[in-house]
């Protein structure tokens, strides 16, 4: 080939050729090396786009050793850098983060970077129309200053954006010799200043007067942020006691450091109250990040972080990911909430990474909830994180009284699902004129649907779960995967007509309960079905405020955080269903589900009661729900998982294992366990079916790894995957920290 005929001095000059690693957002082992045209003058972190195969590609010019490189291109097989974008290059503590996320999680860098770059269209391409900026000292290249060049280098000032448009005319050029002067990498493209859409919040704005109780926990927090350094505060208190207005003031400290915060919630299409109260302490609305924002807002967002224009976000757990140039604060409401776990793809726990995110940008983080997860828990004890706590409901409201109510010996009628206190207690409370909710974490009409004369259940095709029935809609539905079907009006087991019948109930059946005992009170069911989006949740929740409804129907949608004055009962119509299954935190969960439940109620003047129905009033989550003594329960669970090592005093890692093809899946799980490492402090458990045996018609089973807690699972995992053949037909999903097992 051509490389063997060269002669010496051609090689020497090739290797002098700048190289740089580009990393790519797709699940590639690493960066990839490209060369750099003279003609570019590229800092790390900064947006370039890259050959691939037969298309170009976004990337970011990546400076970490990353896991798994390949051996180095040879010099005349590398390829070349295209372009680079004018966007603000990619900042050190968030290319970190993607590094950091990566190795935890045992994910292919470039599938975090993805994550990272949800926001390809807010990088426009270099035009014209683009904005242009001096280039920095590059390179030892003396391009040629003509006449026509040194006016418009006259024209500008360092660091300053300017249109092209604009400066072509000031410098009576034509916008090809400014295309010329960054090919010579004399000028580079930078995006425009756009015209600001994100008020500044008013860190002075009147906000309401704190209680000392939040007044010293707020200087505290204040004290944090003002300090510019990496530290975790634990913020707890009991429901109401206004925990939100205390780390607002962080917010504002924050602001006025001139630094952007980030509020991460578990539930973002929930937001309205949030942000209400929100725009009542600053003046203005603060920039939303979730899923549900639209593309414009979206790439408007994504450069408004980047050009530190947003001060503050509220976003959901992606919002980590956003290129925050100067970020002195992270707070994550409602920490104990699993829905700060993301389960498909890059698998990760927001509340975990928030810290790290704050770690690598020297911020202060907040954890706030009534009810601290364990970990989060124990880090406190140990004085890993600082704790705060408000003991007290905010003006003088009183935290609910909360009773059982013994199904085995208060029956609800047959097929019904209220019992004769919990009808009592709310016919008199509407009957006060003041709002009862009924809470029943299950969507949809029946969980189950059964043959009354051969007793067939109907269950998904593709998963291992039965359909729920949906009435209003006519449907039978699952869950996990989306399948849907019209009831069928004979039994596909037996043929038998009209034996189809509902099995237990779902919300829907409770209202269709509530109609029947209360036709005239005003209802409104609350559920991520029957609310799709965050403007409907709004409207529920401003109806609710405004008297318009007496009572409320929910799932657990209606847990978090709403503040709804009225409302004065909450009645759990099945405490026990959390309970059920193998799961490790089953009890952590549900008392935080139903304790936020029963926060809901007795915010304002008029006192809350809370009815729990349970067949087993006797256990200890509801014995630790009626006495209110959380964290009394919460040292017993602790006393029951530290000896064995379980989480948080051991780690846990699971690796599942999926194929279409079950025997396959069986194999590579079988083969996975014969090489689980072992020794001192790690065990393997497993191989076992998945709690989902089948999804999405995917085989799945399952290995955990469980370690000392002074034992990190990720090597011990990847020396383990590194010694099994996995077949293209299986994928081995490995979850670090797995949440429900
Ligand atoms: P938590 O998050 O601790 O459950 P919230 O922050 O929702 O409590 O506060 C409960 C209610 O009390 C909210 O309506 C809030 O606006 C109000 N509140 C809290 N602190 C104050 C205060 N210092 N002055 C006036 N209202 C307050
Ligand atoms: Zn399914």
């Amino acid at each position: 080939g051509r490389g063997k005929h060269r002669g010496m001095k051609d090689t020497l000059s090739v290797a002098v050729e700048p190289r740089l690693k580009v990393l790519l957002p797709l699940p590639l082992a690493g960066a990839y090396d490209y060369r750099v045209p003279r003609t570019l003058s590229l800092k790390i972190g900064d947006f370039v786009v890259v050959p691939l195969n037969q298309r170009d590609i976004l990337g970011v010019v990546w400076d970490s050793p990353t896991e798994g490189e390949s051996k180095p291109v040879p010099d005349h097989r590398l390829r070349a850098i295209t372009a680079v974008l004018p966007a603000p290059p990619m900042t050190e503590s968030l290319r970190r983060f993607v590094d950091w996320v990566a190795a935890y999680t045992l994910s292919p860098p470039g599938a975090v970077l993805r994550m990272a770059m949800s926001v390809p269209a807010a990088l426009e391409a270099p035009t014209p129309q683009a904005g242009w900026v001096l280039a920095g000292p590059g390179g030892n290249r003396q391009p040629r200053i003509t006449p026509e060049r040194q006016r418009v280098l006259d024209a500008m000032r360092p660091g300053e954006v300017q249109a092209g448009g604009q400066l072509a005319a000031a410098a009576r050029v034509s916008l090809g010799v400014l295309r010329g002067m960054a090919d010579n990498g004399l000028i580079r493209p930078a995006l425009l200043p756009h015209p600001r859409r994100f008020a500044r919040p008013d860190p002075d704005h009147p906000g309401p007067v704190l209680g000392d109780a939040q007044a010293a926990a707020a200087a505290a927090l204040v004290e944090r942020v003002a300090a510019r350094a990496f530290g975790v505060t634990l913020l707890t208190g009991v429901t109401g006691s206004g925990k939100t207005e205390v780390y607002l003031d962080a917010v504002a400290e924050c602001l006025r450091q001139g630094r952007q915060a980030l509020v991460l919630l578990p539930e973002i299409a929930l937001s309205a109250q949030w942000l209400d109260r929100f725009r009542a302490r600053f003046g203005v609305a603060p920039a939303l990040w979730h899923s549900e924002i639209g593309s414009r807002t979206r790439r408007d967002t994504w450069r408004a972080v980047a050009q530190g224009e947003a001060p503050v976000v509220v976003g959901a757990r992606s919002a980590l990911f956003l290129p925050f140039p100067d970020l002195g604060l992270v707070v994550v409401d409602e920490e104990h909430e699993t829905a700060f776990k993301q389960e498909d793809g890059v698998v990760y726990h927001a509340r975990d990474m928030a810290v790290v995110r704050a770690r690598l940008a020297k911020a202060a983080c907040v954890l706030v909830s009534a009810t601290p997860s364990l970990e989060t828990l124990n880090n406190a004890e140990t004085g890993r994180y600082q704790a705060l706590h408000l003991p007290q409901r905010h003006g003088g409201a009183t935290l609910p009284a909360v009773e059982m109510v013994d199904l085995r010996q208060a029956p609800p009628e047959r097929g019904r699902f209220l019992s004769p206190p919990l009808i009592a207690a709310v016919s008199e409370t509407i009957g006060r004129g003041e709002q009862a909710m009924l809470f029943l974490n299950r969507r949809g009409y029946a969980p189950l649907t059964l043959c009354r004369h051969c007793g067939h259940r109907m269950r998904c095709p593709n998963c291992t779960a039965w359909l729920v029935e949906h009435r209003a809609q006519r449907r039978l539905q699952c869950h996990h995967c989306g399948h849907a079907e019209a009831p069928p009006a004979e039994c596909p087991e037996c043929g038998t007509a009209n034996s189809l019948t509902a099995v237990g109930p779902g919300v829907e059946r409770v209202l269709e309960e509530a109609i029947a005992l209360w036709p005239e009170a005003r209802r409104v069911v609350m559920a991520s079905d029957t609310l799709p989006g965050p403007a409907a949740a709004a409207a529920a929740a401003q109806a609710i405020q405004d008297r318009a409804v007496d009572l409320i129907i929910g799932t657990q949608i209606v847990a978090k955080g709403w503040h709804f004055p009225h409302l004065t009962l909450v009645g759990v119509v099945d405490a026990d269903l959390g309970l059920a299954g193998g799961d490790l935190r089953a009890a952590e969960r549900t008392v935080q589900l139903l304790h936020q439940v029963a926060g809901r109620a007795g915010r304002a003047e008029a006192p809350g009661r809370v009815l729990l129905q349970s067949f087993s009033p006797e256990h200890p989550v509801m014995r630790a729900l009626v006495s209110g003594d959380l964290d009394a329960f919460m040292r017993e669970e602790a006393a029951m998982r530290r000896p064995g090592h379980w989480p948080p005093f051991g780690r846990l890692a699971a690796l599942i294992v999926s194929s279409e093809d079950e025997r396959e899946a069986e194999r590579t799980a079988r083969d996975l366990g014969l090489a689980a490492p072992g020794g001192e402090g790690v065990q393997v458990l497993g191989p076992a079916p998945a709690p989902l045996a089948l999804l999405r018609g995917r085989h799945r089973r399952r290995l955990l790894l469980k370690t000392r807690r002074d034992i990190a699972v990720q090597p011990v995992l990847r020396e383990w995957l590194a010694r099994v053949e996995v077949p293209n037909s299986v994928r081995v999903q490995v979850d670090v920290d797995p949440v429900g097992f």
